[in-house]
């Protein structure tokens, strides 16, 4: 996708009646208020940002970025500030989004432009499915600026929905999973409910939901209540450029140097003025001189000379072009080249055109890789700021568990989940306390939480969150703390205890898997593994794909299946998932086997063969 073509627009301009008529976007939210929420979120996806706002325009252009008024008088709804957005932005494409959904996917700009392309459309437009029910969201848009004029009329008219000018455009629907990403802020109840800054019991995050039942609770909704609860660790260290690799970012890395830090050579050829070049016959030019990389050309060349320059090499004065070599004919001293070889700009990079100085390299929350290491160090950048590690502890439960190097005695099982649990920690980058095992007692288990809760901030247990007769789990768990316990409409998986234990001082957010190995794994990457990322400050959500369905899979519609699966290159070249044999909860075979997971979601019935399906790939997961 070319971000760089998209502005995005905050709508901030209503009159805000369901709050009592205060400017919505400015009330406070989590650490600031929601406009800059909104615009943290929207920032990374665009190439600049500008806010629709109407009133206190000071307090909007504090923010940092152009602030455009309606053009359309009276407070005319948010069409009037698609209309301003439209005409006034620099780029060929504008994303709105309103001031009061803070919780906007990260992904927004990025699926809705291939929407449009796909589409061949003018206008993409975010549509969700909940409890099958489809609602479009039309603030949240994304479209080519040169519509404006057939907005400017529909408004002109008297028009003042946000899709009421569709019909005259044409336009493309993109469905969204996550409905609740679309969630907008409209009462100050609601915005004190929402508030990250507020701490607030499970239940205040559940009533959110509608039909909230912990007995049938829908995977998404699951997920939702965690991401909600759930509450970052503020705690920064600078660590020199090296360590920071698989780290978070906890600030905005702004570029002190342009990058490139000079107009230079894309190629290996001559460098020329672009006036220079004819029309309409060849053009003969002295070479005055040779620049390398690193060494430049100290002269400044005249009117129909050229300097032999390498790739990389600095720009001579006046220069503005290059040829490249193979494209001239060199005569003693002086090159010529056909009419029309290149044209005026050709071949040269301009200084700043990897990385303007004063903007944003990195974002804050970014999770760095090896290509950041590289652009960070390309800015002369040795030490970041990262959040703390995350420390996690872990534990299994049941009196049949054995640990590696004891003797495995008649109905007993070597624990292995905390293994896999282990492997996943590890590749999130937390720092993990490794509890062994917990004996199904409740004096040892209470034990263990307080003890986990004292040292960590997140705790992992496994096994007896299900209703068997030995199982004390629960109980201890519902007594240290605010802890749901779920059974959650999917298939490995079912049960699950959610909550935080401890006091004001010392508390823990815990996740309570279930026993069954591939249970463990599956409700580990589903629920906990977003849920420690927001922890980390980082926000990575699963990189679901598409892929086709070698088989024919049964499937009853109503619970989230998770299927193992092997991805494969087909014949045709198209990427093909077939499952692995058995696909029992208890069967970790059957997770070593798989390269992937198939996510058949809720709704979905039996998949015939060549359908297409989600998957998430194992590879490189964190
Ligand atoms: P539970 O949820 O405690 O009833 O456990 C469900 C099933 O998972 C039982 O068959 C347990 O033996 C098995 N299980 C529980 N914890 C582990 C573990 N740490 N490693 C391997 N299997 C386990
Ligand atoms: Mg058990």
């Amino acid at each position: 996708m070319s971000k760089e073509s998209i502005s995005g627009l905050l709508l901030a301009g209503g009159r805000g009646t369901r709050m009592g008529e205060v400017d919505k976007g400015l009330q406070p939210f989590g650490s600031s208020t929601m406009a800059a929420q909104v615009l943290s979120r929207l920032a990374p996806q665009v190439a600049q940002l500008a806010i629709n706002a109407n009133r206190n325009l000071d307090a909007y252009a504090a923010f940092g970025f152009p602030v455009w008024p309606d053009d359309t008088p009276g407070f005319a709804g948010p069409v009037a500030g698609l209309e301003a957005g439209l005409r006034r932005a620099a780029t060929p494409y504008l994303l709105t989004v309103p001031c009061d959904s803070p919780f906007l996917p990260p992904d927004l700009a990025e699926r809705l432009f291939a929407g449009l392309q796909e589409g061949d459309a003018d206008l993409a437009v975010a549509v969700t499915e909940e409890h099958g029910l489809r609602q479009t969201h039309p603030v949240f848009c994304l479209l080519k600026t040169d519509v404006a004029p057939v907005l400017s009329s529909y408004l002109a008219g008297g028009g003042r929905r946000m899709d009421g000018w569709y019909p005259q455009i044409k336009v493309a629907e993109v469905l969204f999973e996550d409905a609740s990403a679309f969630r907008n802020i409209n009462t100050l109840d609601e915005l004190q409910r929402l508030d990250p800054a507020r701490p607030r019991s499970l239940d205040q995050v559940a009533s959110c939901l509608s039909g909230y039942d912990p007995d049938d609770l829908k995977v998404a909704d699951a997920q939702r209540i965690i991401r909600d609860f759930v509450t970052p660790v503020r705690a920064v260290e600078q660590v020199a450029l090296r360590s920071a690799l698989g780290r978070v970012l906890a600030a905005d890395i702004v570029s002190p140097i342009n990058v490139p830090a000079y107009d230079n050579s894309a190629m290996d050829g001559y460098a020329l003025r672009g006036s220079d070049l004819a029309a309409d016959r060849p053009t003969r030019l002295r070479v005055a001189g040779i620049t390398y990389a690193g060494r430049a050309f100290a002269g400044v060349p005249q009117a129909g000379e050229c300097v032999r320059i390498m790739t990389g090499g600095v720009m001579p004065a006046g220069c503005d072009s290059v040829v490249p070599q193979e494209f001239v004919q060199v005569d003693g001293d002086a090159i010529v080249l056909a009419a029309g070889t290149i044209r005026p700009g050709d071949n040269r990079r301009l200084a700043g055109e990897d990385l303007a100085i004063g903007s944003a390299a990195l974002r804050k929350g970014r999770i760095v890789r090896p290509a950041d290491l590289g652009l960070l160090a390309s800015l002369g950048v040795a030490e970041v700021p990262v959040q703390r590690r995350l420390r996690v502890a872990f534990f299994s439960t049941g009196d049949e568990l054995r640990s590696i190097g004891q003797p495995l005695d008649e109905g007993c099982v070597y624990d292995s989940n905390r293994y896999t649990i282990y492997g996943m920690l590890q590749r999130l980058g937390c720092d993990v306390i490794d509890m062994g095992v917990v004996r199904d007692d409740p004096q040892s288990l209470e034990a263990a939480l307080l003890e986990a809760c004292e040292n960590a901030d997140a705790i992992i247990t496994s096994g007896g969150v299900s209703v068997g007769a030995a199982d004390y789990t629960r109980q201890i768990m519902a007594r240290l703390g605010d802890v749901r316990f779920w059974k959650i409409g999917m298939r490995p998986g079912r049960p699950l205890a959610f909550g935080r234990i401890g006091g004001q001082d010392r508390s823990a957010f815990l996740f309570g898997l279930p026993g069954n190995p591939v249970a463990v794994m599956v409700s580990f990457y589903f629920f906990a593994r977003e849920a420690l990322l927001r922890m980390m400050g980082a926000d990575a959500p699963l990189p679901l794909l598409r892929a086709r369905c070698a088989a024919p899979i049964r499937k009853k519609p109503g619970r989230t299946e998770f299927q193992r699966g092997i991805l494969t290159r087909a014949a045709d070249g198209q990427p093909e998932v077939r499952l692995t044999g058995a696909q029992g909860s208890g069967i970790l075979r059957s997770m070593t086997e798989a390269n992937c997971m198939v996510v058949l979601q809720d709704g979905q019935g039996n998949v015939a063969a060549g359908e297409m399906v989600d998957i998430l790939i194992f590879e490189g997961l964190v």
